[in-house]
């Protein structure tokens, strides 16, 4: 399925396009296309003003695009949730649903869903749920390839992209669990981390640059 400009206007904020620049390189590893359709959509996007692009460094969301982005995440991720915790989705089954769902979501419709659910505020992938009409901005956080060995972490939040999830799945990384880092390869190479019970897992660096993560100070149990 190619991504349309919803999809991008969604990714950039997922990535931080809110408050600070997001990479070309970034958005061809959330969506998985080809450079070259990267630069054809973002200068669409810029054309339609819904993002500003600055040669080198990359997009931003204005005000518009920012409004835009909110409303669509609103309604993905409070259908996300009802797939999840009604009707038994795992983490990452939900995205196709939920990405149909959101387009033939009216306001009313959305609004019921979130005072049914009563009004939640995080997604199954860790993000936050905008209330009507207002805009996301996520916390700021770190991603796992900011760290070090040693350093031990809470997975706090993952990019909402079917292949991620999938390998996360099949890594047994869920959101909340915590972990320290115990080797880093070289060159981009895999991170190796370890759970509570001690269990190692080497997660991609592809991988560990969409999760983010909190900064666990001192001794875990
Ligand atoms: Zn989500």
């Amino acid at each position: 399925m190619t991504p349309n400009r919803e999809d991008y206007l969604k990714l950039i904020l997922e990535l931080g396009g809110d408050r600070q620049k997001v990479s070309n390189k970034q958005i061809v590893t959330g969506l998985a296309v080809a450079p070259a359709s990267v630069s054809e959509m973002i200068t669409k996007l810029v054309k339609e003003g819904l993002v500003a692009h600055t040669p080198y460094q990359g997009v931003q969301l204005s005000e518009t695009g920012l409004a835009t982005a909110s409303t669509l995440i609103r309604k993905h991720r409070l259908w996300e949730v009802f797939l999840v915790e009604h009707l038994g989705y795992s983490w990452n089954e939900v995205h196709d649903d939920a990405e149909v769902l959101e387009h033939v979501t009216s306001e009313k419709l959305a609004q019921r869903l979130s005072t049914y659910m009563a009004d939640p505020q995080i997604c199954p992938h860790g993000g936050m749920i905008p209330r009507a009409h207002e805009t996301v901005h996520e916390k700021e956080r770190q991603l796992l390839t900011d760290f070090a060995v040693g350093d031990t972490l809470r997975i706090a939040r993952v990019l909402d992209e079917r292949e991620l999830l999938d390998y996360l799945v099949t890594l047994n990384i869920k959101l909340g669990a915590i972990y320290q880092i115990t080797a880093i390869s070289p060159d981009e190479g895999p991170i190796t981390i370890q759970d509570t019970h001690g269990t190692e897992v080497a997660v991609s660096y592809k991988a560990c640059s969409t999760i983010f993560v909190d900064q666990i100070k001192g001794a875990v149990d």
